[in-house]
């Protein structure tokens, strides 16, 4: 059997694949089983942000692969202290939990905001509000945690707490109880959409959670590590979030997961109250430490900031866009069809790897696509819509 038969016939079927067998990948552009030569404006959801087998982070992976693989928690490992020690310095927060995945870091962060709450005001005040078309993760709690009804069947019963509230104050505030605890949200929505929450919103949310100490929690999976042209979304904003959490682009394709808390919270997980055998993954990181050297720094990330508003500006003038918006190099399409999901299936036979977000063409490229790239793109996603009239 080929890959694609094998998978079909042993693989749960829990993904709509594009009928592709990737095999190799350089830079911006991978190929697959056939030798066919794709550009990829998705990087495995916003995961390889400096593309595909990236020499340096190859490097770096590989220099600690030959080093030490693995180590428990309860040894020191270098590689991720070091990682910490970057990020903190980079950023208001003090200290940093270590996971394999995005919804791992949620589910770190909700037990840090639940626990803050019950050791500072006992029993009783765990609720957590979300935002309506959030996405948060795919375990039983972040499920429970994403504010969206379909994602709420099939696996009853969910973890209590969650309350959804619609992406402005007053809703946030008709909410908010002596139940309440925290805020979960994502300051561009990326699942959901690519929605682009109000600035105002996000301050006076920062201001409420002060007022009634609630923990705020931005979820910057998809939008952390420049992602949308700053190191974390949330500075976009103007404001400081109390805990965030990271994963897809901060491995550059391998899997990490990572939650950085403020001052206010760093002392609240404690020797077992919450672990992760692979967290902290020593080889892990060394791509992670590369990945932070290489891109969080003012002139990569301006670069991050332009190439996406020439990307934009080049769809706006599409026939048969509808509408374009995003911040960085998180991009979404409408389309004036409103057929995204058939076009990403022509967009890919016809050379370009491009994901959707609800009815939205979603593009994450790699951080690093040079602007001929983006070109590439753009003439790809327009022939496939005039192809398609
Ligand atoms: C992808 C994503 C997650 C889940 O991450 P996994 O690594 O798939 O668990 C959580 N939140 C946001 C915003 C995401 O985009």
């Amino acid at each position: 059997m080929d890959t694609k038969q094998l998978d079909k016939h042993y693989i749960m079927n829990t993904y709509g694949r594009y009928d592709v067998a990737l095999k190799s990948g350089k830079g911006c552009v991978a190929f697959d089983e056939d030798n066919k030569r794709y550009l990829d404006v998705s990087s495995g959801i916003g995961v390889n942000c400096l593309g595909y087998c990236d020499d340096g982070w190859v490097k770096a992976v590989t220099a600690q692969l030959n080093t030490i693989q693995h180590m428990s928690n309860y040894f020191y490992c270098e590689q991720s202290s070091k990682l910490a020690g970057k990020l903190c310095d980079k950023t208001h927060f003090t200290k940093a939990c270590f996971g394999n995945s995005g919804a791992e870091a949620n589910e770190c962060a909700i037990k840090i905001a639940r626990k803050y709450s019950f050791d500072k005001y006992g029993e009783g005040r765990n609720e957590i509000i979300t935002l309506k078309d959030s996405f948060h993760g795919r375990t039983v709690t972040t499920l429970s945690a994403t504010g969206q009804d379909n994602f709420h069947t099939y696996f009853f019963p969910f973890t209590e707490g969650f309350k959804y509230s619609e992406a402005n104050i007053d809703s946030v505030k008709s909410l908010v109880s002596e139940k309440t605890c925290a805020v979960l949200m994502e300051c561009v929505q990326g699942e959901g959409g690519v929605n682009i929450m109000d600035k105002d919103f996000v301050q006076a949310l920062r201001k409420l959670c002060d007022e009634k100490d609630l923990v705020l929690i931005v979820d910057e999976v998809q939008t952390g590590i420049g992602r949308t042209g700053k190191l974390f979304c949330y500075e976009n904003f103007e404001i400081e979030p109390d805990l965030i959490t990271c994963a897809k682009g901060l491995g550059g394709g391998l899997p990490i997961g990572l939650c950085l808390c403020n001052k206010k919270l760093e002392d609240v997980m404690q020797p077992s109250t919450h672990g992760s055998t692979f967290g902290a993954n020593p080889v892990v990181c060394a791509g992670a430490n590369y990945v932070i050297d290489t891109i969080a720094n003012d002139s990569f990330l301006g670069e991050v900031t332009k190439k996406g508003e020439y990307l934009r500006n080049k769809l706006e003038k599409l026939d048969g866009v509808k509408s374009v918006r995003g911040l960085g190099l998180m991009t979404g399409i409408e389309l004036v069809k409103d057929n995204a999901h058939d076009i990403a299936v022509k967009c890919v036979e016809n050379g370009l790897l491009i994901i959707t977000a609800k009815n939205l063409l979603r593009m994450l490229p790699p951080l690093n696509i040079s602007y001929d790239e983006i070109d590439e793109a753009v003439e790809i996603l327009n022939k496939t819509i005039t192809e398609d009239k």
